[in-house]
């Protein structure tokens, strides 16, 4: 199940959703009823799951669309049944994220479920919470949270439930867990060819980052010794610099906390970040490269030459991991779409 919530985690949704679609992929999940629509409006064909909460006077929504709701705890559940409208729809279990989900405990709530006339119950499904961590009390609480889910389906199945699709993985739960199998996993950031953060895992697949974000320098200056750079005047020449003027910034997705931190490439060479960031564009030093010119491109997020920056390296050096970063890649970006060898 390819989870393409927040726009594919910031890469562009309808054209990732559609190309999924290409390549044989017919289960999707999103997190609110609104992005289920764009799919379904731009031509996804096949499952589409909200992970999140729908109020249920949207019932009607969900159903003209075909999409399939997260049935979040049991008041959700006898408030979406009290419409009256035939919902497709999965049921989320609790086993110790403690966010959405019934409890396990609530067997008898679970069950009623399935004797509810207008709910076609499509899926059951858990979400573990330290799936990234190899810590001996994370692993621990997972397999504790995973033998929860196992126990409530078979205990179900006992009771004579003939069992939906079931599923408890998402990326880190398929790289950490691999030896665990479900219906589905709820791929995200793996599918994007990236780990959330710089870490080692139990499996590890030769996944390719599918995103590079680029700009353009708009204009080459030099500063003299002594001279300041940028808002707040956070950075001085500790010498002539040659600056280049890149036109990106938070606005963009490009986090300010990067600012006189963060670096960029250039002819396939590392050019630092200098003074603040400000909304639209950053200042990069290019002294100690050669002939660089207006117009010229420069390597934010990817491969150039030898060099390569990658989202996770980005993400460490602003204290958060790449699901955050990648996600919060403004509109603003233009995404172009290729596709190589496959
Ligand atoms: C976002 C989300 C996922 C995907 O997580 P990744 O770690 O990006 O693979 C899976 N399941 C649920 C419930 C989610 O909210």
């Amino acid at each position: 199940m390819a989870v393409v919530k927040a726009n594919a985690y910031g890469h562009g949704d309808l054209v990732i959703s559609n190309y999924l679609n290409q390549i044989g992929i017919f289960s999707f999940a999103v997190a609110t009823m609104e992005e289920g629509i764009r799919l379904r409006k731009s031509g996804v064909k096949g499952k589409i799951l909200i992970l999140g909460y729908t109020p249920a006077p949207h019932a009607k929504e969900i159903a003209r669309y075909d999409l399939t709701q997260t049935i979040v705890d049991f008041t959700h559940a006898k408030e979406l049944a009290k419409t009256g409208i035939s919902l497709k729809v999965q049921i989320k279990i609790d086993t110790g994220m403690h966010r959405l989900g019934i409890s396990p405990d609530q067997k008898e709530d679970i069950v009623s479920l399935f004797f509810q006339p207008s709910f076609s119950i499509c899926g059951m499904y858990t979400h573990l919470c330290a799936a990234d961590s190899l810590l001996p009390e994370d692993v621990a609480f997972s397999k504790k949270q995973i033998a929860s889910f196992q126990r409530l389906t078979k205990e179900l199945e006992n009771e004579g439930i003939s069992l939906p699709s079931l599923h408890i993985q998402s990326s880190y739960g398929i790289l950490n867990y691999p030896g665990l199998s479900c219906d589905f996993a709820r791929i995200g950031i793996l599918l994007y060819g990236c780990h959330s953060q710089i870490d080692t895992t139990l499996l590890q697949p030769d996944v390719i980052p599918v995103l590079s974000l680029y700009s353009r320098i708009a204009m080459i200056r030099e500063v003299e010794e002594g001279e300041s750079v940028g808002y707040g005047r956070t950075y001085y020449a500790d010498k002539k610099r040659k600056l280049a003027i890149v036109p990106i910034g938070y606005a963009d997705g490009y986090p300010r906390s990067l600012s006189n931190r963060g670096y960029v490439l250039i002819h396939g060479k590392k050019a630092n970040i200098v003074g603040r960031i400000c909304m639209d564009q950053m200042i990069v030093d290019i002294s100690s490269i050669e002939s660089v010119r207006p117009g010229d491109r420069v390597t934010l997020i990817g491969r150039d030459g030898s060099s390569i920056i990658r989202a996770e390296e980005l993400a460490t050096l602003c204290g958060t991991i790449t699901n955050e970063f990648l996600s919060r890649l403004g509109s603003r970006i233009s995404r172009v779409f290729f596709h190589d060898g496959f």
